[in-house]
């Protein structure tokens, strides 16, 4: 059965870390990294997650559960994981309370365990929690059921040039609609590297300034702490925001920070 549809989750790891990109930098989360996701970026960091490159059926049969926060201690928890038993192990982890600025939902593809999350995400907000979804933005069908309980929408745009995958422009225009019209608070991002084209900077900015022209666009370049083949240069950097500047009036370029500190 495709996991959008079941009530039970496959999870890679939970843990309490800081939001490393995007204007949410530096504040302290809760971090559920789901197991799965249809798309295949060539500078995915989480490649263990990403069903295509992984044995076919392959789901993982425990994840792993940071113990306290902070701690960098681990237990082994089994998959899959209920809603009801994911909620209690986030109320045990978000200790103490006020620790935790929101939920990030992230993976892998978090919407691709959209039934799930029409479970969990009520129960994260009886915590007082707020909910932070990560997402490649667009999957626009699975995040309806979900609007009412998401907080922020981390969405990235898929640049063709950089992901070396499909093209996604017209489902990202739905997914960032979807997100307007029932005032979820939303971002774009786009992963740059130097094999970035002037073209999809273009199209990235078309879809913001079409649907929502007011929505920052985060330029983020591949990091050169990861796993970047070819890093954008800081010239190119300063070209595409100029270039994307044109068409909305939000662009910043923001690196991802927790690889500069060693965090999770
Ligand atoms: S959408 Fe995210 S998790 Fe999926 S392949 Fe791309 S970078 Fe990896």
């Amino acid at each position: 059965m495709n996991d959008s549809t079941t009530k039970n989750a496959h999870l890679a790891e939970v843990f309490s870390s800081v939001q490393g990109e995007g204007p949410y930098v530096g504040v302290r989360q809760i971090f559920l990294r789901f197991h799965g996701c249809h798309r295949r970026c060539e500078f995915c960091d989480s490649p263990e997650t990403v069903t295509a490159w992984q044995p076919a059926g392959f789901k993982p049969a425990s994840f792993r559960i940071e113990t306290p926060a902070g701690s960098n201690h681990f237990e082994t928890h089994a998959n899959p994981v209920a809603a009801d038993e994911l909620a209690a192990l986030i109320g045990r982890l978000d200790a103490p309370r006020g620790l935790h600025h929101s939920v990030a939902l992230t993976g892998g593809e978090p919407l691709m365990h959209a039934a799930f999350l029409g479970e969990l995400l009520p129960r994260i907000e009886h915590f007082g929690l707020r909910t932070y979804l990560e997402t490649a933005g667009d999957l626009y069908r699975m995040i309806e059921p979900l609007l009412p309980w998401l907080d922020i929408a981390a969405m990235d745009i898929k640049l063709p040039s950089v992901t070396k995958d499909d093209p996604a422009w017209e489902n990202h225009r739905h997914f960032l609609q979807r997100c307007v019209e029932n005032e979820v608070e939303v971002f774009a991002k786009v992963i740059v590297s130097g094999e970035t084209s002037d073209d999809d900077i273009r199209e990235a900015a078309r879809v913001i300034a079409d649907i929502a022209p007011q929505t920052l666009l985060v330029l983020q370049p591949m990091s050169i702490h990861g796993n970047a083949k070819h890093p954008a240069t800081p010239a190119q950097l300063l070209v595409w925001q100029k270039l994307a500047l044109e068409t909305v009036p939000h662009v910043r370029v923001i690196p991802q920070c927790h690889k500069l500190t060693g965090h999770l």
